[in-house]
């Protein structure tokens, strides 16, 4: 019955395809690659091994990856102004796994935000960093203001002394206050890591943060959030010695990668280039987007965290709907209405797994074209379902008419096609 194994996926495949066009998706770790990024996913980059670097590879039949890759590199550098970049991981996590092999051995301690604060997994005691053997101290967090606390962070700091400082967050608001910190990172002589997966995109647009004018030393990433690559991985790196970029290269390879999807890279290189020319009015557009989202939701009755604060500087937003049933009940019902989003924890929360909030993200409908105008429409939508209690059902059907408006990509070359072009597999 292979065939019918075969066809049964193929067809769950294709109503997935189906479901998303009808979809309004809001999950602020997700995006759209443009059509000819999403076209190196298919072609023989996809059926190749390279290993090592550029021009000093393991294997044969490397020519043109060797021309990609290096092209890949030298736009990595430019657009995120730094000396080293390393498009190898096969993921953010990986990337962070490359950076925790790189600089930072068992038994050692690195400083973290936690969990509930927005950290991602990987860098929890629970996820990468604990099953390395590296212990982590938390940041002191300001909750109304959805970010470390200075003072006593360079408190944390002078008192600790870790070799690595790390930053960055699946929650990420605001920037972390690294410029106050330069200070007390020099006197304690740590590398500062910053994981910039969820706003890498916005980065390269020059919008929320500029982390090497920052002092970051080293940055890992995602390529597929607000950055709108494949699911890749990368790794940046300024100032560092002859040292770290060797102890570096080596984590990447052989330390926790082999081939490292030369499609992925591929796709990679396409979206830098298209980021180079079009990522400044995206990543503007994301963040205007946000901010819109954030005021329309809390004019609807939603509590979105920090009001005060313009809600936020990046492409998210996090509410608390703890009045209207908690995170797991409320994106549960959104998705029945075709709103795809997800329940996340708050600050104050101690379990990940009924968390009291919910996290919004603006890129993907930013890719297709919505504006601040739009945004106002999305939050009446989710309102409609969250607050008011509709019927999902019916509140889907007006879902599905407002998508059909967006379904064209934008800020990539081929803007203005069908943003799901290369997803129509033949029936
Ligand atoms: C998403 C995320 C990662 C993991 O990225 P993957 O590419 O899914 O492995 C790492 N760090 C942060 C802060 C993230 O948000």
């Amino acid at each position: 019955m292979s065939l019918e194994d075969a066809k049964y996926i193929r067809e769950n495949v294709m109503a997935h395809n189906k479901w998303f066009e009808d979809c309004i998706p809001m999950i602020a770790s997700e995006n759209l690659m443009s059509p000819l990024a999403k076209e190196m996913l298919i072609s023989d980059f996809a059926d190749r091994y390279a290993e090592g670097l550029p021009g000093k590879r393991y294997y044969q039949g490397n020519i043109y990856v060797d021309k990609v890759e290096t092209r890949a590199v030298e736009l990595a550098k430019k657009i995120f102004n730094c000396d080293l970049a390393d498009v190898r991981p096969i993921s953010g996590t990986v990337a962070n796994m490359a950076v925790l092999f790189a600089f930072a051995q068992p038994g050692d301690t690195i400083t973290t935000c936690a969990l509930a604060q927005g950290a991602h997994i990987s860098t929890c005691e629970f996820g990468a960093f604990g099953q390395r053997g590296v212990k982590s101290v938390n940041y002191p967090w300001n909750e109304s203001d959805m970010n470390i606390d200075v003072d006593g962070t360079a408190k944390l700091l002078k008192q600790v002394k870790p070799k690595v400082a790390q930053f960055g967050l699946s929650v990420f608001l605001f920037p972390p206050p690294l410029k106050e910190l330069e200070d007390t990172f020099n006197e304690v002589g740590c590398l500062v890591w910053e994981d910039c997966a969820h706003v890498l995109g916005l980065i390269a647009g020059g919008q929320f943060q500029k982390p090497f004018e920052d002092g970051v030393n080293v940055v890992s990433s995602s390529t597929h959030k607000t950055f709108p690559g494949p699911n890749h991985g990368i790794v940046l790196g300024n100032k560092l010695t002859e040292e770290q970029v060797k102890e570096l290269q080596h984590a990447i390879f052989p330390g926790v990668t082999s081939s490292h999807h030369l499609h992925a890279m591929a796709a990679l290189a396409i979206t830098l280039a298209e980021m180079d020319v079009f990522g400044k009015d995206y990543a503007a557009q994301a963040c205007k987007n946000a901010r819109a989202l954030g005021q329309a939701l809390y004019e609807r009755g939603i509590p979105v965290l920090c009001p005060d604060l313009g809600f936020t500087r990046s492409h998210a937003v996090a509410a608390d709907v703890t009045k209207f049933g908690k995170g797991k009940e409320c994106a549960k019902l959104l998705e029945d209405a075709n709103i795809i989003c997800n329940k996340n924890m708050l600050p104050h929360d101690t379990s990940s797994v009924n968390p009291s909030g919910l996290r919004f993200g603006s890129q993907e409908m930013t890719r297709l074209g919505m504006k601040e105008s739009e945004m106002d429409e999305v939050a009446d939508l989710i309102a409609r379902v969250v607050v008011k209690r509709e019927d999902p059902a019916k509140v889907k059907e007006d879902v599905k008419e407002l998508k059909h408006h967006f379904d064209t990509i934008q800020f990539c070359f081929n803007a203005g096609e069908s943003a799901y072009k290369y997803r129509k597999l033949v029936p």
